[in-house]
């Protein structure tokens, strides 16, 4: 199956933006516009569906248009894919006035989005994007999103001091760090690109990655307060997903820190596909996406926790 016919087969999704709107206001005014729900999407252009495992977002066919509808360029409603949806669930942060978070890799901003919107647009969310001009598409849609929780910052995460009174009570981190976008099956440039790159190169390249990714999850570990840390990538390479998680566990942060991976029920449960168990022993613990076969692009999420004295007292 060639990539733009996986891309033709994963539905157009939208979620809305629960931070200035109600899904049930966003379904009405769907069916004002002569959309009509249903159980699951189908070739009707005029039929859509909620997905099973994230509440706010909706499935349509792939081809629907919605750059010009006015929810859409009101900020009402978001496009995103459903895996990219994941890792703000997973982390799910509190949504209390005192609740500290980071977004470390920010731009465009979905997970931004989606992580105010999660914390009911309360607290504080500090987002991270070092490259200006993706900075500028940052912070134009958190404006548009209505975050009014969100503090966007023109910084190098890695350049962030840990031990800075203002990241002092930082609880929940969200990585999704550069990758080689390896699971985008609807982005052409990427085809473009690969087919350039000889497996040399392609080599080289993942494991430069790989040790980036591994130096900003060791980053992320030394915030003193930090509880829950969610990594993700939209890479199918396992170098950039199981290694550096395995990576990352045996780092001297995760053992100072005590930082364990986050069992499999409290990390999507309710979904299929899981980590490859020939690359890591709790290979149920992390998600996967698989392009083609899971009507998403390519995926990959994980959490790393800190383990308490209780959960240790437990296990
Ligand atoms: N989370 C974003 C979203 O859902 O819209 C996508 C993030 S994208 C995969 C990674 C982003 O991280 C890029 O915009 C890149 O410029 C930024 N980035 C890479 N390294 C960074 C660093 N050390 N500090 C801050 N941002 C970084």
């Amino acid at each position: 199956q060639s990539a733009d016919v996986r891309a033709a087969q994963i539905p157009r999704y939208v979620r809305v933006n629960t931070s200035m709107w109600s899904v049930s206001a966003a379904l009405e005014y769907l069916a004002s516009c002569g959309y009509t729900l249903r159980d699951c999407v189908s070739s009707d252009p005029k039929a859509f569906a909620r997905d099973e495992h994230i509440p706010s977002l909706l499935l349509f066919p792939p081809q629907t248009a919605f750059h010009n509808d006015p929810a859409y360029k009101a900020g009402k409603l978001i496009l995103q894919d459903k895996a990219s949806c994941f890792p703000a669930v997973v982390l799910a942060p509190p949504s209390q006035p005192l609740v500290r978070v980071i977004d470390a890799t920010a731009a465009p901003g979905n997970k931004t989005t989606h992580l105010s919107a999660l914390m009911g647009n309360t607290g504080k969310l500090f987002a991270f994007e070092r490259d200006r001009k993706r900075f500028g598409t940052l912070s134009m849609m958190v404006s548009r999103a209505g975050c009014t929780n969100v503090d966007p910052v023109n910084a190098d995460f890695l350049t962030v001091d840990p031990q800075d009174a203002k990241y002092a009570d930082v609880t929940h981190i969200l990585l999704d760090p550069s990758c080689s976008g390896s699971g985008i099956v609807n982005r052409l440039d990427y085809l473009l690109e690969s087919e350039e790159d000889s497996q040399e190169e392609e080599d080289e390249r993942l494991e430069k990655l790989a040790a980036f990714q591994l130096l900003m999850i060791r980053h992320a570990m030394k915030f003193p307060k930090v509880t829950k840390i969610v990594y993700s990538t939209c890479s199918i390479h396992a170098m950039e997903n199981e290694r550096v998680v395995v990576a990352a566990l045996a780092c001297d942060e995760a053992r100072e820190g005590q930082f364990v991976l986050a069992g499999r029920d409290e990390v999507l449960p309710a979904w299929h596909r899981r980590g490859l168990p020939e690359e890591m022993e709790s290979a149920d613990s992390v998600v996967r996406c698989k392009p083609g076969e899971d009507a998403t692009n390519g995926f990959f999420v994980s959490c790393f926790v800190r383990q308490s004295k209780k959960r240790k007292a437990d296990g």
